[in-house]
């Protein structure tokens, strides 16, 4: 025997791609969506199958049952074939006495049809139906429908027909016939029988498909040259051989569909049938007695390998009808029924609830507007995620069978803001890497001033020494007297470069003072000299502006930069200096309305002695020393320009911002600001 409780129908996690397309078509929304791979509920799935005809991958699979059921046949017990009334469909292209010899070929020692049982079940529903007028009964012979009522309509579980289906009908009429030892294997289209027969295994002892019986016979090499004819075994059946066809039941059962009385309906398909059940527990339905079958008629089962058409099959299971009706002798037909009238054909159903309540409280909304649904019309039901609506998919996600990835308008939104935020990320590390190569640059470029500086200092201090010495020494208005003055100056010019170099180089140290960079910009523009011709505009943000700082290296910086912009104006246009606050670093700005400096000639502005004024205009160390100072203290500076008219007004703006809190490596702090700067 095959275990009891393994899962009827299992996804091959290898193979699954997450399509949700085995969701979409699962009637019961028994596929948990974890991780992106899908799996298979056992508790609510009701084992159609039709997940497994869904999936394009291959990725699902049933239970197969071939072994359990060699094995039974080689155990020497007296084995029995319970063949479905759909196997002309499978092997209408086999004689059916041929069809006998293989299975006997096979080791079964009856092949009976299921079909008889089928006509012990119509007089059981006959029966009911006249014994209870008025009442509202489902069919019981698909063991999906019946799972399906017991799990997701466990109100509708007493409207299910009390009577077992034909293949257990079946099985009871042969352990009757041929003996109680008789160990029966149900072989048909259907994979959810596999459960029923776990259900009844006082009854029947295996269940495998059409498909399975195809891969054993070609396995033990016997089909239609190697086998001989033989018959089928007693009772024949008679109207039975319609029953997997939609209204089978009914016109086996002579429960002729009226359509003025309509008290026989029959519904068949995944989207029918599902439909039917809702509106009967809403009301809607009138009729007293309704076949449903979850397949489109057994015809149409998962366990069937023909690809041929619905009608190709329907026309197939007639022609086998029509011979087989005719054939039988109805006296015989009529003393087998009597003979097993009196079998107990009585089954009973239990609710399995298995319904997904709606979530108390905001527990939904907040899934909802997690996948960007806020308002109904966000609600786009468009059921790319498997599920019919957007709520039914939040449900879902809230009883862990689902993922809001699920949901493609909200997958691509996500996609979207992540490619966003991806270009921004990789424009500031663009950015970043530029900044730092430059900043690499100006790094080498300082040891190389640094060194320079420093040879050039102790013979400099020497010529002012000896040129101060020989102006002493000489008159005042003698030749030797203004050159010497003239050696003096020039000496004192190199100084300052040499100063500047060392500034740039970052060699001088700052002296740290708790200043307030508001105070220190605004006492500088009471001295500093703009010209009339340029408009200035001072803008405070009236925040919090104390810093540790060197104020004189500041006002130099802030000096270089005022004095860059008004030579860029030629002393006319609009000059604002903006203070501010950035987090834990107090900024300011200085803007021009000058020509703008060159996109080409923006990665070289900090480089010593790069300048773009005329020669003996600047030494272009300005910027140079200002970078040198803002990295002493930790800070930036940063710069935008526009030099090209085309592309809106022109202009430069300098930003520098430093850390309010002093991290120079061996900075000198001070106690305070002092008093006036
Ligand atoms: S067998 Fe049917 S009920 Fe079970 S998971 Fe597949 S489609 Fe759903
Ligand atoms: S319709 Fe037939 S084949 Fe399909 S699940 Fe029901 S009993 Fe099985």
């Amino acid at each position: 025997m095959t275990p009891k409780n393994e899962p009827l129908v299992r996804t091959i996690k290898e193979r699954c791609k997450a399509c949700y397309t085995c969701v979409r078509g699962c009637p019961a929304k028994a596929i948990r969506i974890s991780g992106g791979q899908a799996e298979v509920i056992k508790e609510r799935c009701i084992s159609c199958a039709n997940c497994v005809l869904m999936c394009s991958r291959g990725a699902k699979e049933t239970k197969q049952s071939i072994e359990a059921v060699r094995a039974l046949l080689k155990s020497g017990a007296p084995v029995a074939a319970a063949l479905a009334p759909s196997f002309p469909v499978e092997f209408g292209g086999i004689d059916p006495l041929r069809f006998a010899g293989i299975l006997k070929a096979l080791g079964f020692k009856y092949v009976c049809e299921v079909a008889f049982g089928a006509d012990m079940v119509s007089f059981q529903y006959r029966k009911l139906l006249n014994e209870n007028p008025g009442k509202k009964y489902i069919s019981t012979a698909c063991p999906a429908v019946v799972s399906f009522v017991e799990k997701y309509h466990p109100a509708l579980v007493p409207n299910l027909a009390p009577i077992v289906s034909p293949m257990v009908a079946e099985a009871r009429v042969i352990k009757e016939l041929y003996g109680k030892d008789v160990r029966v294997v149900f072989i048909g289209p259907c994979v959810a029988k596999k459960g029923e027969s776990d259900r009844h295994h006082a009854d029947l002892d295996e269940s495998i498909t059409f498909t399975e019986l195809r891969a054993m016979c070609e396995a033990d090499g016997v089909d239609r040259n190697t086998a001989l004819d033989s018959q089928f075994d007693p009772p024949y059946p008679a109207k039975g051989v319609l029953y997997p066809m939609g209204g089978g039941l009914l016109n086996s059962a002579e429960l002729e569909e009226d359509l003025l009385s309509g008290r026989f309906l029959s519904a068949e398909g995944l989207e029918q049938f599902p439909e039917v059940l809702k509106n009967l527990e809403h009301g809607d339905i009138d009729a007293d007695f309704i076949d449903l079958l979850c397949c489109s008629g057994c015809i149409m089962g998962p366990g069937i390998s023909v690809k041929t058409s619905k009608h190709a099959r329907e026309a197939a299971l007639r022609r086998y009808a029509r011979k087989s009706y005719f054939s039988i002798r109805l006296s015989d037909w009529e003393a087998s029924v009597k003979r097993f009238r009196s079998l107990d054909y009585s089954a009973s159903f239990q609710a399995e609830d298995q319904r997904m309540q709606l979530p108390a409280g905001d527990a939904l909304q907040a899934v909802l507007a997690k996948m960007g649904k806020t308002n109904p019309e966000d609600e786009l039901n468009c059921g790319a995620c498997g599920y019919p609506t957007c709520v039914e998919h939040a449900v879902a996600i809230i009883r862990g069978i689902a993922e809001s990835e699920m949901c493609l308008p909200y997958t691509i939104e996500r996609l979207k803001t992540t490619a966003e935020e991806l270009t921004t990320s990789y424009n500031q590390l663009a950015k970043t890497k530029q900044a730092l190569m430059q900043s690499e640059k100006l790094a080498s470029m300082g040891q190389l001033a640094a060194g320079v500086a420093h040879e050039l200092n102790n013979p400099l201090g020497v010529v002012l020494l000896y040129s101060h010495l020989l102006a002493e020494q000489c008159e005042k208005d003698s030749r030797v007297f203004s050159d010497a003055k003239m050696i003096t100056e020039q000496a004192d010019r190199c100084k300052k470069i040499v100063g500047g170099l060392l500034n740039f180089a970052r060699k001088n140290k700052p002296f740290f003072r708790q200043t307030s960079l508001e105070r220190l910009v605004d006492n500088y523009f009471k001295t500093a000299a703009v010209p009339a011709g340029v408009a200035f505009t001072l803008d405070r943000s009236g925040e919090d502006m104390q810093a540790e700082m060197d104020p004189d290296q500041i006002i130099q910086v802030l000096t270089n930069l005022v004095t860059n912009a008004i030579e860029a104006m030629n002393s006319a246009g609009a000059l604002t200096i903006k203070t501010f606050a950035e987090g834990e670093s107090v900024c300011f700005s200085v803007s021009d309305s000058g020509c703008g400096i060159k996109a080409g000639n923006l990665k070289k502005i900090f480089e010593p002695f790069f300048t773009t004024k005329q020669i003996g205009k600047g030494t272009g160390l300005g910027l140079a020393v200002s970078y040198g100072i803002i990295k002493v203290h930790r800070g930036n500076i940063t710069v935008a320009s526009n030099a090209d008219p085309a592309a809106g007004p022109t202009g430069t703006t300098f930003t520098v911002r430093l850390p309010r809190v002093a991290t120079a490596a061996g900075a000198i702090k001070m106690k305070s600001e002092p008093a006036a700067k």
